[in-house]
Parts: C-alpha cells; structure tokens; sequence
C-alpha cells in the first residue's frame, strides 16, 4: 500500500530532487548562492530551468506560472505555456533560465497605492528560491516576489524576506558576544493554526452575501448555538472527515506538513496547524492551506469560509502564528537554559520580545487590523484590540524577582547577584493556559492570536521580525562594550523589564476591568481598523522599517493606502450587497408573507365572519410595521453610500467606520426581527439554523 512518505512532497521540486536532477556543481551553486542570499547567475538559472521543466513534464504540467502574494491578501498567477511553435507545424517545450528568473506582469491591475502611474503600469515578479517550485493542477508554480520597474516592492513577500534578513543580522551580533561564533544565521520560525468553516455549498449559492463577501450580513440566531460545547474536539463527521483525510493528503503531497486536526468551538468550524517552518516557507505553505481548503472543499460539496466572522452570534475564525526564533545550530533562542549562562541568554532574548511588543503595540495591533477581523477581536471570543503579553506565573515571578533585585525561590545567592537564575522547567503546560491572551508566552515559542483566520501572516511576521531586531541592535551596543558581560546582561535584562512590564498581563484579557486596567497603565485601544491605520504611519515606524530597509518611507505610504482603501472598499461590498438583498429578497419576502396573511384574514373571515382571527392580525401588523421600518434603514444606508463618494483614502475608512458600519446594523437587526416572524416557507434564503447544523 502506498503510505504517505511516499508521497509527501512528490510534487515539490525540493532538496532531493534537485540533488538527483541538476549537475552536482549547479546543485553546490544554487545551494551556496541562496544560503548567502547572492544573485543567481543565468548559466545557474539555465541549468535549474532545464531541470524544473523535465520534471514538471514527466508529471504532466502543461504550464508553468510566476506565483506572488500582491496586496490584496490572495496569491496571484498567470499561466503561460511551455509551448513554442516551431517549424512543420510543431511545437517545443521550451522554458529558459530567463523565464525562471524573471517574469514580466501588468502591474496595473494590483493595489500599489500610487506607487505607480498608469503609463509606468509594468512590474515583475523574480524568483525567489528560497521557496520550493510546485505543482497544482498541471501547472508548475514557481515562487516569486513581485516588485515595480522602479524597484519598489508590490507585495507581501519581499519586506518578509528582508525582516528575516534584519533579525538575523542583529541576533547573531548579540549571540558572538555570548560566545557562539558558530552561529552564521539565526531564523525565525512561524507554525500558523488555520480556523475555518465548512457549509453545504448548495446553501452557499443560495446567499449572495456569502458569495460576494465571505460572511452572512444578516442572520437571526438558531435555537442551538455554541452553548452546550458539543463541537470542540468532537467526533469529526462522516463527511467533515472525508474531506480532512482528502485535503491532508492535498498538502501532503505539496509538501505542507498539515499535523493536527479538530473540530472547533463552533458548530461547523474545525482547525488544520502544521508543524512549524521557516517564516518565508510557513507564508507560502499557509497560503496553499487556504487554497487547497477551498478547492478541496468544492470536490466535497462544501464551501469552505476562512471569513473572520461568517456568522453572528457564533465564534469567529482566527489564525494563531505561533512565532520562535532558532539558529542553523539548532539552538532555540526562546527556550529556558538548562545553566545560568543559556538562561541569561534566553531571558534577554525574552525582554528583548517584550520591549519590542510594547514600544511598537501599534505596529502589532496594525498588522491585525481588517473589517473583517474588527466583527471579532473583542467580542469575548478572541482577544480584545489591547496588545498585552502573557508570561504565566512562574515566569512573572522570576521576571519580578529579577526586577526587584531578589532571588527567585531556590536560586543561590551568587546567581542572584547576577541576576542569572536556575529557571525551573517552564513547561508548556504551565504557559499554555491562558487563552485570553493576545501574545502568550507557550514554553519555547510566542503565540499571537490575534491574526484573522482570511490573513496572509506575512505582514504579522514583517512586524514581529523587525520590531525585535530593532531592539536587539540596542541591546548589542548596550553590551558590546561592557567591562564585565555577564554583569551588564543581567542589568539589561533587569532595567528592560522594569521598563516594560506594564505590557505583561497574565489575566483574563476578555474582562471589562482589564480594558479600564490597561488605560491606566497606558496600553493603547485602538479599537477599529482605521485607527490601527493611522498608527502604522507615525513617524516612528517610517523611521524603524526604514532604518532596516525593510520598507522605504515610500513604501509605507503606499501601503498605507492600499489598506485603508482595501478596508472601505471591503466595508463597501457588504453594504451594497445588504442593501441590494433586503431590497430584491427581503423586503419582497416579508410583504409576500403579509399579504398571504391578509388574505388568510379575508378568506377565513369570509367563511367564519365572527372569527377574530387574532394571531394573523397581530403577525400582520407587526411584519408591515417591521418591513416599513427595515426600508426606512435601507434607504438610509443608500444615502450613506452615496455620500461615501465625497470622501477617499483613510478619510473614507473612518467615514465607513463610523457611518456604514451601524447603518448596516442596524439594518440586520430589525431583518433579523422579522426572520423570526416570517414564515419559513417564505424566507428566500437559507437561515442560521439550516447552514449550521444540517451538514
Ligand atoms: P498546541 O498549541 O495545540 O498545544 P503546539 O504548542 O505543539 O500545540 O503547537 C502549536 C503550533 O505551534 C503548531 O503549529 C506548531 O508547529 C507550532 N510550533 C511549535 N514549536 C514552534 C516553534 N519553535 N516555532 C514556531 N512554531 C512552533
Ligand atoms: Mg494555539
């Protein structure tokens, strides 16, 4: 029987292949040029082209396609044939070290935010070959990043790389002056948890909502919620398992390593984690999760919704990137020594997270900031939008003793002196209970929970990779001078958590109190997405993402737009799309029902005239009164979304915060009065209680 190692990976033209493949000095090139991140020359890309399309053919590719994460969130592609014409009437198979590199695309139709004028529309995409080349369907996918002919970058990949790049470059400064001179790169590592939901797509292509905007505008509750807690962890379905086995051997074979599967808290919803990798690779392997989900998902008879908030009333969708930071020595950098010495190691690579978590809350909260995130973040079933970190007790305490100059329990007093304590074993089990938390300290690695479950967790992991290593570069010239190291280590990490422990929380994130707590510790709450925006331009993160070249200020205002204009426009779509459903369904749908009831009246007093008939005429009254009400709030957004034309850039998204956003719910909330009243014969689009709990 064939069992998964034999297929796990085989359509991936990773290490091995290119071993058994490419001539062995072309291997040593390629393997030297990308470790050292050097330019690769065209006898090099000739060669990995030549191999990359002999293999794409025995597997039947057709096509082969530069892939690239522009702004928009989703990849892109364009297929181009292997073909050429050639004399006779044939054809040859033709794909050059030249195509491989570098691929010219029509940049206009990407977000760019002003980057580029519509007459310099060109941009290219270059491989990337730190990421593996893979089949999907016949087609060969070829990673690339995607930049503008002027060099700006156009997508999400390419601050990402040069994030990983900062991070590197300042840990190992930091690691040399501990005395390991072996270390030559240090690599941050993202394991991202996948939440989704899985509906019947013949309901699916019942609701235009859902297909036009990923989520249910309107929707009265089911009988059933998530109240009994029947679903988590439940026994998986028949047919919820079928798909699961199916998608996991869909990843399998591209080389995603899907590990854990479950279902979720709510009915419907499961959750696929891999195992953790490299932070480029990670990126590319969580964007084929969400693709392959879908695809695999319309196989099944499902529509797979990976929408923060598909449902109201019923937990959300998030993404847990579960972020740790590693040497090519195999050394974990956030995981507690087994000597003082590892352990001042790990503990002023903790406050280093720390001090970079609170001076750039902004940046955190920014890079989890999208519509359709803000139905969620706050609600009681992911965390509230205050960045806090979690250490958990034990850690707190040492962190506290450290601070406060004493020893921890147990710990001798030389080692005091220092500063540099024996840790107890901080287990997982110990950090992993809380989860309120935002940022959570989980025993070797951080986890941000904050990510909606739609998120490239590029962005995310650009921000974390960058904020720290701007912090460590402070740290090495804090201690690259010092008379006695160990000494100013244990200073350093002393005076930075006393400097920043107003950013630890190991409570209950979700509670009203925590958000009073956090004013007056001076937390910030920038509650919605435009907010979160503006923040993302202050000077001091121009100044921070420039200083590491990972965006230019050029850059930034660009990206600046793109996101606000990515926000309203989303927020845009939802409202047209609401209005349009309650005025060529709803509306339509409840007058039917009232005029059925009119004439129940009628022809039921024209049988039995003394008949009060009061259950239809209360019913009636209340669906007219209703259906007047819901037209008056429909006509009212009309005129919100006109007036939305008078406004643009991040002007509009705090327009559309403030005024669309409530002018749509209020709109959903007297339909959803009058699902309840309408019969169900009547009411033209599938409810709560039919998506959620029939499949
Ligand atoms: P759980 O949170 O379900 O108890 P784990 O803590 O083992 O399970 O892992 C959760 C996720 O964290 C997984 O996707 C895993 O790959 C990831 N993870 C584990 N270790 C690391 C690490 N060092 N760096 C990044 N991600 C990691
Ligand atoms: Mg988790």
């Amino acid at each position: 029987m064939e069992t998964v190692a034999d297929y796990f990976g085989s359509m991936v033209f990773n290490d091995a292949v290119m071993r058994e493949k490419l001539p062995k000095d072309i291997y040593k090139t390629l393997r030297k040029t990308v470790s050292e991140g050097k330019d690769i020359d065209l006898a090099v890309a000739n060669s990995v082209a030549n191999a990359m399309k002999t293999w794409a053919l025995e597997h039947g590719c057709t096509h082969f396609t530069h892939w690239f994460q522009p702004m928009t969130g989703i990849t892109a592609e364009k297929h181009d044939a292997f073909i050429s014409p050639a004399d006779g009437g044939r054809a040859i198979l033709e794909f050059s070290g030249k195509a491989l590199v570098k691929g010219e695309s029509d940049a206009s139709s990407f977000p760019s935010g002003g980057l580029r004028a519509t007459f310099e529309a060109r941009g290219y995409t270059a491989w990337d070959p730190t990421s593996y080349a893979f089949i999907r369907d016949d087609v060969l996918y070829i990673p690339t990043v995607f930049l503008s002919y002027t060099g700006e970058v156009l997508d999400k990949k390419t601050p990402l790389l040069r994030s990983m790049q900062a991070i590197s470059d300042e840990a190992v400064k930091i690691l040399k002056l501990f005395g390991h001179d072996d270390v030559k790169r240090v690599i941050t590592t993202v394991g991202p948890e996948q939440e989704y939901f899985l509906i019947d797509r013949a309901d699916y292509a019942k609701r235009r909502d859902l297909i036009f905007t990923g989520r249910t505008l309107f929707g009265a509750r089911a009988p059933k919620g998530q109240e009994m807690n029947d679903h988590y962890y439940g026994a998986i379905r028949t047919r919820v398992a079928e798909y699961m086995k199916d998608l996991d051997k869909e990843l399998w074979k591209l080389g995603v390593s899907a590990k854990t599967r479950h279902n979720e808290a709510a009915p419907c919803q499961h959750e696929l984690a891999p195992v953790f990798a490299t932070t480029n690779v990670a990126v590319d392997h969580n964007q084929i999760t969400m693709e392959t989900m879908k695809k695999v998902a319309e196989r099944h008879g499902f529509a797979c919704l990976l929408h923060e908030k598909p449902f109201k009333g019923i937990n959300g969708s998030g993404k847990h990137n579960n972020w740790s930071i590693s040497t090519d020595t195999g050394m974990n950098l956030l995981e507690p020594g087994k000597n003082p010495k590892d352990n001042a190691q790990f503990l002023l690579f903790l406050v280093a997270v720390i001090k970079a978590v609170d001076d750039y809350q902004d940046l955190i909260r920014c890079s989890s900031a999208s519509a359709g995130n803000d139905n969620r973040l706050g609600g009681h079933e992911a965390p509230p939008a205050i960045i806090s970190i979690f250490l958990g007790d034990e850690l707190t305490e040492i962190m506290e003793s450290i601070a406060a100059g004493k020893a921890a329990k147990g710990a001798s007093k030389t080692k005091m002196e220092l500063g540099v304590h024996v840790l107890p074993d901080i287990s997982k089990d110990t950090t992993d209970r809380n989860r309120t938390s935002p940022f959570a300290f989980t025993g070797n690695k951080f986890e941000f929970r904050m990510l909606g479950s739609s998120f490239s967790v590029s962005g995310p992991n650009i921000v974390l990779n960058t904020i720290v290593a701007k912090v460590l570069k402070g740290f090495y010239e804090k201690l690259k001078g010092a008379k006695v190291f160990e000494e100013a280590v244990a200073d350093l990490i002393r005076d930075t958590y006393n400097e920043h422990s107003r950013i630890v929380f190991n409570g209950n994130n979700y509670s009203a109190e925590w958000v009073e707590e956090a004013k007056r510790r001076g937390l910030l709450n920038l509650k919605s997405t435009p907010e979160a925006l503006d923040a993302f331009v202050a000077q001091k993160n121009i100044d921070l993402f420039s200083e590491f070249g990972v965006f230019s200020p050029t850059e930034m205002h660009s990206r600046y737009e793109i996101l606000n204009e990515v926000y309203s426009k989303t927020v845009h779509i939802e409202a047209v799309t609401l209005h349009d459903m309650m005025v060529q369904q709803i509306i339509p749908a409840a007058s039917s029902y009232a005029s059925f009831l009119a004439q129940a009246i009628n022809s039921k007093k024209a049988a039995v005239p003394a008949l009060q008939c009061r259950s239809e005429i209360s019913t009636l009254e209340r669906v007219s009164e209703l259906t007047d009400v819901l037209s008056e709030k429909v006509a009212l957004l009309q005129s919100l979304i006109d007036k939305s034309a008078m406004h643009s850039g991040a002007e509009l998204s705090h327009f559309v915060r403030a005024c669309i956003v409530p002018a749509m719910e209020d709109v959903r909330s007297v339909s959803d009065e009058l699902e309840l009243l309408v019969g169900k014969d009547y009411w033209p689009v599938p409810t709560y209680a039919d998506i959620l709990f029939y499949v």
